[in-house]
C-alpha cells in the first residue's frame, strides 16, 4: 500500500497565505495588508516592517535560512538571488536572523547581465524588484536549502519594465478599469474590480534521464536536430488518455504532491496524443497568479522528474513527426461581485451584456490579430504554428453553433429572436441516462475558441511564459470596451445604442469567425481572402509589436511606453539568433564527432565484410550495396556540414540584430534541414549496435 496522502493537510504548506497572515499579523496589518491586495496603493513602511517579520519568522520555522526577490526577466524564465537571513551577530555572538520591510518591499539585484534591449546601459545598471503582493510569497526547497521566494516586478532605474509581470499587472489594471464601466452601464454598482482569470493546460513530454544524456541536442537545444522516425508514431492513437505507465504515474504523483504544497490547484492529468506526452491542467485562477504558477508548474516538473530519472522536456516540439506540445490558455473575466462576463446563460440572445462584451472581444481580436499572434510565438513554437502542426499560425474566433446562429441573426437582422438549445443526448443504451447535451461542440481545430464561459487561446508554446498571451489579450478588450464605453456612456437612449453598437462591431469584424476546420489547406486560402494575418513565423511577427496601432494601443492604457517595446523587439531577435546559433552549433558538433566517425566506422566493417566474404567465395553484391547506399548518405552529410559550417560563420559577423535573425531562418535553418536529411536516412540504413545515440524509438516507446 503507498502511504496516504492528505490532500487538505499538505495543500499550500509551504505558502505564506491569507490564513497564515491573519493567523500571524496584528489586525490592523491584516487589514491593511487586504486593502492592498484588493484595491492597490502603497503597504505604509511600519506595516511592511510587520509583515516582512511575520514572514521571516515562518519562513524559519519552515527551515527557510534564505530569501529571495523571485522575478520573471525577459528570459522568459525565472530568476533569483538569494539572501540569507543571517545578520550581524549581537554582543554575546549569537546570530540573529532578520528580515525588514524595506528589503520585503525592494530589492536591488545587480542583474545588468539580463536582457534589457538596450534599456539599460552597463553605466546605469541599476535594476530594481518591487514586491507584487498580490501573489503569495512561498517557499522553495532545493539543494540549497528551504528558500523564501517572494514574487516581484523587475524594473529599470527610471521605471522601465524589464520583466514579463509589470505589463501584465498594468493591463489587468486597465482591464479591471474598462470592463467596470461596462458592467456599470448594465447596472451592477456592486463590482468594484473585474479579474482576468487564467487557466493553462500544459502539455510536456518525460523521457529516461539516461537516454536523454546521451543526446547532446536534447541537453543543448532541448529538442531533437536528427532522429529517423520509429516505426511505430502516434498513428494507433492509443497513448490519448491512455492508462498511465508505473513510472510516470509515480512521477505525476509526486509532481502534484509538489505543486499542492506550493498552493497550484494540479487538478487535471492525463497522456496525450504523442506517446511519451503528457499534460497537467490546474483550477484557473487571477491572470497573474496563473502566470506565476505556470512557472512554478514547469519548474517543479522538472525538477520532480530527476527524482525519477526522467528529464521533462518542455520544449514546443521535441521530435519531429509527433506532435508537438502546447499551451493552451484559458481566459475569462469576472466581477469581484461574482458574474463571469464571459458567461452567455441559457439564452445568450437575450442577454445583451453579455452579446456587447462578446462583440468587443471579436472587434479586438480582428483588429490585434497580428499582435495575439506574436504573443503566442517563441523559438520553439515556430515548429507549430504554421508549420507541419496545429494549430494555424492564423488568428481566428470560433464561437460554436449556438453562438455562430445568434450572430448572425444579428448581422442580418439586427435581432436575435432565437436560440439554438441543447437537447438530449440519446445513447440508445437502456442503462445509461440520457443527458442534456451542450449547445455546442467542441472545435479542437481553431486558435481562439469560445469554450463555454471562456475563450480559449490555443495558440501559446509549451515551454513559453503566459505572460505576455495574457498582457495582450487584457490590452486589446480594455481597449475595445474602452472604445464601447465611450458611446454608451453618453448615449440618450442606451437600449437603441447598446443595440447598434453590438450589430455594427459583429458586422464589422465577423470575418474573424471561423469556425470550421482550421487546418485544412482551405482555410489558409479563405483567411487570405478575407484579409486576415498569417504570420509564419516569429520573428515575422516581431514588428507587429511597434505598428501605429499597437504603439497607441499600448501607450493609451499604460502598458507599454514606445523604449519597452523596442527593447522587447531587439531581445526577441537576440533570443532568435541565440537559439537557432546553439542548435547549429549543437548540429555540426554531433555530425562531425559522432555521427560521421561512426558511420566511418561502419563503413570501415562493411568494407572488411564485403572482402572477407569474396574471399570466402561467396556472393557479396548485398553487402556491396549497403556499403554503396551508406556511404552515399556519408557524402551528402559531409557537404551538408561544410555548407552548414560556412553559414553558421557568415550569421555569426551580421550586427544588426534583425539582419541576423532572418539569415538565421532563411539560411541557417535550411542548411540544418539539408543536414539532416542524409543523417536520418543514414541512421535508417546503418546498424543500431553502431549508431552513436538512443533513436526516437528508444526515447518515446521505452520510457
Ligand atoms: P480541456 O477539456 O479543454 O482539456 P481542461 O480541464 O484540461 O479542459 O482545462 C480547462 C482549463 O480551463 C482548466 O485550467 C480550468 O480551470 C480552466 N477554466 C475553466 N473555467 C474557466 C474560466 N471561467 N476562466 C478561465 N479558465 C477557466
Ligand atoms: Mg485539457
Amino acid at each position: 500500500m503507498s502511504e496516504m496522502i492528505n490532500v487538505e493537510e499538505i495543500f499550500a504548506s509551504k505558502v505564506f497565505t491569507r490564513a497564515t497572515m491573519k493567523e500571524r499579523l496584528p489586525k490592523n496589518v491584516y487589514k491593511e495588508v487586504i486593502k492592498v491586495m484588493e484595491q492597490g496603493g502603497e503597504l505604509s513602511l511600519a506595516a511592511a516592517d510587520v509583515v516582512a517579520k511575520a514572514m521571516k519568522d515562518w519562513a524559519v520555522e519552515n527551515g527557510a535560512t534564505h530569501y529571495t526577490h523571485w522575478f520573471q526577466p525577459l528570459t522568459g524564465i525565472t530568476a533569483e538571488k538569494h539572501d540569507s537571513f543571517v545578520s550581524h551577530p549581537d554582543e554575546d555572538g549569537k546570530m540573529i536572523m532578520d528580515f525588514s520591510g524595506k528589503e520585503l518591499i525592494k530589492g536591488e539585484p545587480d542583474a545588468s547581465s539580463f536582457p534589457s534591449g538596450g534599456l539599460r546601459a552597463t553605466f546605469e545598471a541599476r535594476g530594481y524588484t518591487a514586491w507584487d503582493i498580490t501573489s503569495p510569497a512561498f517557499l522553495k526547497e532545493d539543494a540549497t536549502g528551504v528558500i523564501l521566494c517572494i514574487p516581484t516586478a523587475f524594473c529599470s532605474y527610471k521605471g522601465e519594465a524589464l520583466d514579463k509581470k509589470t505589463p501584465l499587472l498594468r493591463s489587468m489594471e486597465a482591464i479591471s478599469e474598462q470592463a467596470l464601466r461596462i458592467v456599470r452601464l448594465f447596472g451592477n454598482t456592486g463590482a468594484s474590480k473585474v479579474v482576468a482569470s487564467v487557466g493553462p493546460e500544459q502539455e510536456y513530454f518525460l523521457v529516461d534521464r539516461e537516454k536523454y544524456l546521451q543526446r547532446a541536442d536534447l541537453v543543448f537545444a532541448g529538442r531533437t536536430l536528427f532522429g529517423a522516425p520509429a516505426p511505430k508514431g502516434q498513428e494507433l492513437e492509443d497513448h490519448y488518455f491512455g492508462t498511465i505507465r508505473e513510472r510516470i504515474g509515480a512521477y505525476m504523483k509526486d509532481l502534484n504532491i509538489e505543486l499542492w504544497k506550493l498552493g497550484v490547484t494540479s487538478k487535471t492529468q492525463h497522456n496525450e496524443v504523442a506517446p511519451a506526452q503528457h499534460e497537467l491542467a490546474p483550477i484557473y485562477e487571477t491572470a497573474n497568479i496563473a502566470v506565476d504558477h505556470n512557472q512554478l508548474v514547469m519548474e517543479t516538473m522538472k525538477k520532480v522528474a530527476g527524482r525519477h530519472g526522467l528529464t521533462c522536456l518542455l520544449h514546443e516540439k521535441p521530435f519531429a513527426g509527433v506532435n508537438g506540445s502546447g499551451k493552451h490558455n484559458n481566459w475569462s473575466l469576472t466581477t469581484d461581485n461574482g458574474v463571469n462576463l464571459l458567461d452567455p446563460g441559457e439564452t445568450p440572445n437575450e442577454n445583451i451584456q453579455f452579446l456587447l462584451v462578446l462583440a468587443c472581444i471579436i472587434k479586438a481580436v480582428d483588429r490585434h490579430a497580428d499582435l495575439l499572434r506574436q504573443s503566442a510565438s517563441d523559438v520553439g513554437n515556430d515548429h507549430r504554428l504554421g508549420a507541419n502542426e496545429a494549430p494555424p499560425a492564423i488568428i481566428s474566433v470560433f464561437l460554436g453553433e449556438q453562438l455562430e446562429d445568434v450572430v448572425k441573426q444579428l448581422v442580418e437582422t439586427g435581432e436575435a429572436a432565437r436560440c439554438l438549445e441543447g437537447g438530449k443526448l440519446e445513447t440508445g443504451v437502456s442503462t445509461l441516462p440520457d443527458f442534456t447535451k451542450d449547445a455546442t461542440d467542441r472545435n479542437r481545430t481553431s486558435p481562439f475558441a469560445f469554450t463555454g464561459n471562456k475563450f480559449e487561446f490555443r495558440m501559446v508554446g509549451s515551454a513559453d511564459s503566459i505572460a505576455s498571451p495574457n498582457t495582450i489579450l487584457n490590452a486589446i478588450v480594455a481597449e475595445a470596451f474602452c472604445e464601447a464605453a465611450d458611446v454608451l456612456e453618453k448615449a440618450e437612449d442606451f437600449d437603441l445604442a447598446v443595440h447598434d453598437l453590438i450589430k455594427e462591431y459583429l458586422t464589422k469584424h465577423q470575418r474573424i469567425i471561423f469556425n470550421g476546420d482550421g487546418y485544412s489547406d482551405a482555410w489558409v486560402v479563405e483567411a487570405e481572402r478575407r484579409g486576415l494575418p498569417n504570420i509564419k513565423s516569429m520573428i515575422e511577427a516581431v514588428d507587429t509589436l511597434t505598428t501605429e496601432k499597437s504603439v497607441k494601443l499600448f501607450h493609451k492604457f499604460g502598458i507599454f511606453t514606445e523604449a519597452e517595446l523596442e527593447s522587447r523587439e531587439e531581445i526577441l531577435y537576440e533570443t532568435y539568433a541565440k537559439t537557432i546559433n546553439i542548435e547549429a552549433l549543437t548540429m555540426i558538433d554531433m555530425a562531425s564527432k559522432q555521427i560521421i566517425p561512426a558511420v566511418i566506422r561502419y563503413t570501415k566493417s562493411l568494407a572488411d565484410t564485403v572482402i572477407a566474404v569474396r574471399d570466402a567465395g561467396a556472393d557479396a553484391s548485398a553487402q556491396i550495396d549497403l556499403l554503396k547506399a551508406v556511404s552515399d548518405k556519408l557524402s551528402a552529410m559531409k557537404a551538408a556540414l561544410t555548407k552548414l559550417e560556412e553559414v553558421e560563420a557568415e550569421a555569426g559577423a551580421i550586427s544588426n540584430a534583425k539582419e541576423q535573425a532572418f539569415y538565421y531562418k532563411d539560411v541557417v535553418k535550411e542548411a540544418m534541414e539539408k543536414l539532416r536529411v542524409p543523417v536520418d536516412e543514414a541512421e535508417m540504413l546503418v546498424d543500431k549496435q553502431v549508431w552513436p545515440m538512443p533513436t526516437y524509438g528508444d526515447l518515446i516507446f521505452e520510457v
